[in-house]
């Protein structure tokens, strides 16, 4: 046991350090972002905000899916630098916090897969941890020190994992802006700024964070296992539904160079779907993908 780990003690010595008051800051931020949520009930709905709940989530999710997992986290794929800064943008438009930052702790969580330094697994801690906990703990920052040398070169990443909180008040501007142009020059959808506020920033985020976090704990526990992967990852149809194709996590596990995460017809996986299309486009390339004689050969 790595006795720097006390990930059971949230906040254990509250304020007294830096990395404490980013847990806490973190717990707090969890926490508004709730109840912004939830403030739904009081705006109401109508089409605009559904159609604009959509389109966010679907954004922060191929944000997270596409950018920082399967790019910047696993290099499963080649594009330019402009695609690069714009798929960091795109993922942390998430409020999934700094590009370095998550994709370091992920890099951290496959290197340790259901061990004690898996500072996510719910195997060797517990599902709520898996879940969210861990992020509000010192741990969670004091480690993340970066295993990210390829991408902390570029200034304008480092940049955007530093300022990340500017893109998120920008997108929230953008959704308050909005919803006021709309109840000015159409009337008639019934929406307004506060309404897609509420739908497009804190609903959307916090219906994509449950599905992440899923991920980390849901995908450990509940499912098949395809393949031998040395950790507990399973492969869950409804969460590679939601998560556009990263319940397929067992698969992931296996192979964790690959740009894509379903292998079969019916494994959906509507992340290497858009990659594939950016492919034709000529915006990406290289995308990295098992042989048929190494998914029949890897089974179970
Ligand atoms: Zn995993
Ligand atoms: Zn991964």
């Amino acid at each position: 046991m790595n006795s720097n780990i006390k990930i059971n003690n949230y906040f254990d010595d509250l304020l007294a350090s830096k990395e404490s008051r980013l847990g806490l800051g973190v717990f707090i931020g969890m926490i508004v972002f709730h109840i912004g949520a939830l403030m739904a009930f009081q705006t109401g709905v109508s089409k605009v905000a559904i159609l604009i709940f959509t389109l966010s989530y679907l954004s922060k999710g191929l944000g997270i899916t596409m950018g920082f997992h399967r790019y910047f986290a696993h290099r499963s794929f080649k594009t330019s630098r402009f695609f690069q800064f714009f798929l960091g943008v795109l993922g942390t438009g998430a409020v999934q916090g700094g590009v370095l930052w998550w994709a370091s702790h992920h890099r951290g969580h496959h290197k340790h897969s259901d061990q004690e330094d898996d500072i996510h697994s719910p195997i060797t801690h517990s599902f709520f941890h898996s879940h969210l906990g861990w992020m509000w703990t010192k741990e969670c920052f004091s480690r993340a020190k970066y295993r990210l040398n390829d991408f902390s070169v570029f200034p304008e990443i480092k940049f955007l994992n530093k300022y990340y909180v500017v893109v998120l008040a920008l997108q929230a501007g953008f959704f308050y802006g909005l919803g006021e142009l709309l109840n000015n020059y159409a009337p008639s959808l019934n929406t307004n700024g506060n309404q897609l506020l509420v739908w497009g920033f804190f609903v959307a985020t916090v219906w994509t964070w449950h599905i992440t976090f899923s991920i980390n704990s849901v995908c450990h526990i509940f499912g098949k296992p395809k393949y031998k992967s040395n950790d507990h990852s399973k492969n869950n149809w409804p969460m590679a539904f939601l998560a556009l194709g990263e319940g397929w996590h067992n698969n992931h596990h296996k192979y964790g160079w690959s740009a894509r995460n379903g292998f079969l017809w019916y494994e959906l996986d509507p992340t290497y779907y858009v990659l594939k299309l950016l492919e034709a486009l000529g915006i990406v390339w290289d995308l990295k993908t098992p042989t048929q004689k190494q998914l029949e050969s890897d089974l179970l």
